[in-house]
């Protein structure tokens, strides 16, 4: 059982520059008063503001003086210092877990984009013994990510054809996907967008590119709903996502827009207070976080997602279905359970993507009913996601339900109940 706690005070002095770096255009200028062009992201050293007071479990705190001794509490309450030093190569990763042969052979072949990249947090949560365990699998790659079988493409769901403008991907006649950075702070083995987060010493958007796609937005009134992703948005400074989120709802036909998201989870110290004081200028703002497992349920998550819906942004989850990670009725319900506890609505449950090399992951689509079939009715209607599948080739989320419509006798309908009974529903035929 981990024992929560609060960040005290660090002797660290204030401005001491091993807890500084920040993440920003390595312009001078501030990015409001840049140029349309702007030079990709970078990581520079400065003299860190003293991070917020947030929770530091147990287990995490334990790691970060095993590990990371010369990190104060508040270095590693800083989202900045957890992206500086975020766990990118076999040795690294080697001095905190025991890398198989399979773990350490996959990383070394790695080349492009998805690289290996752990938050020293995400790292706290992995079991050093297990390479079986869920997180571990779901963070760190094996050689089966090298296979490509039946089915599966670097773009299954051919985003690439309907992007408009970079960055943009218009599929959906009233709604917009905005892919505003390549960047994530833990890179999943199994991302969607493996052909393009992490690529290219994770770039984001430019000034000229994000004005492009809104200049797209503004000119297209049929678009009510912005969905801003990646990579993940939350890598973008406060000054640039204040600026972008500014510019999306003075666009008048934009009604609210979304943020997806997977740092409340694998790096909870980015939801600080001034974050929020960003966000929650913007409503409608609505949030998709991206959980995978039970075990990412720590007092520093629940921390971070009350101070979301503190300010009034409404959360969902969506949540991969994964062979070996959360693939069984108990594992499920507990994360659903879970994510209620914290205020968070189960949202979707995806049959993982026909991505290339992801078919170690993959289940049955039985597998996703039967889940279903364990969790609605057993438990709160809240913690049952809806089971989708994303149509590969652009057609869209399609809804996978149990079939309780066991069929029809004369006037009757016969439906079957999450305990297996059967149930008669008077409901006249319609006369044509
Ligand atoms: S956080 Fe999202 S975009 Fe980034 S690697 Fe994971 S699934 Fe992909």
């Amino acid at each position: 059982m981990t024992v929560e706690r609060m960040c005290d005070d660090d002797a660290e002095p204030p401005g001491s520059s091993r807890t500084g770096f920040d993440l920003s255009y390595s312009s001078s200028a501030s990015f409001l008063d840049s140029p349309a062009s702007l030079p990709p992201l970078r990581i520079v050293s400065r003299t860190a503001a003293r991070a917020p007071r947030l929770t530091i479990s147990a287990r995490s705190d334990a790691f970060r003086r095993r590990f990371f001794p010369d990190a104060t509490r508040s270095d590693w309450n800083d989202w900045r210092w957890q992206v500086r030093n975020r766990i990118r190569s076999a040795v690294e990763l080697a001095r905190l877990i025991d890398l198989s042969a399979e773990e350490r052979e996959a990383i070394l072949r790695h080349t492009g984009p998805l690289p290996v990249g752990l938050t020293p947090y995400y790292a706290s949560l992995i079991d050093p013994h297990d390479p079986l365990q869920g997180l571990r699998r779901t963070a760190v790659p094996v050689p089966d990510e090298y296979l490509r079988a039946p089915g599966e493409a670097d773009d299954p769901l051919a985003e690439d054809d309907t992007s408009p403008v970079p960055g943009l991907v218009h599929r959906y006649p009233d709604r917009v996907l905005f892919l505003v950075t390549g960047l994530c702070s833990v890179y999943c083995r199994y991302c969607t967008r493996s052909r393009m987060v992490g690529a290219g010493g994770e770039y984001s958007l430019k000034k000229a590119q994000l004005e492009r796609a809104l200049d797209y937005i503004a000119a297209t009134p049929c678009i009510r709903d912005v969905l801003i992703s990646g990579g993940d948005p939350l890598s973008l400074d406060d000054e640039r996502l204040d600026w972008l989120l500014a510019r999306l709802r003075a666009i008048p036909h934009v009604e609210f827009v979304r943020i997806g998201t997977k740092n409340p989870v694998v790096l909870p110290q980015r939801i600080a207070p001034a974050l929020v004081r960003v966000l929650r200028r913007y409503h409608p703002l609505w949030m998709s976080l991206h959980f995978t497992h039970p075990d990412e349920l720590t007092p520093e998550v629940a921390e971070a997602c009350g101070r979301l819906a503190d300010a009034g942004i409404p959360l969902g989850s969506q949540t991969v279905l994964l062979r070996g990670v959360n693939d069984d009725v108990e594992t499920m319900r507990r994360l659903m359970h879970g994510l209620l506890r914290i205020r968070v609505r189960p949202y979707y449950l995806y049959q993982c993507d026909p991505i290339s090399g992801s078919a170690h992951f993959r289940t049955p689509v039985e597998k996703g009913l039967e889940i279903v079939r364990g969790l609605r009715g057993h438990t709160t209607g809240y913690a049952v996601p809806t089971y989708v599948i994303d149509a590969p080739g652009g057609g869209g989320k399609i809804p996978l339900t149990p079939d309780y419509v066991v069929g029809r006798e004369g006037d009757d309908l016969l439906l079957r109940n999450y305990a297996g009974q059967v149930y008669r529903y008077h409901d006249p035929a319609v006369e044509g």
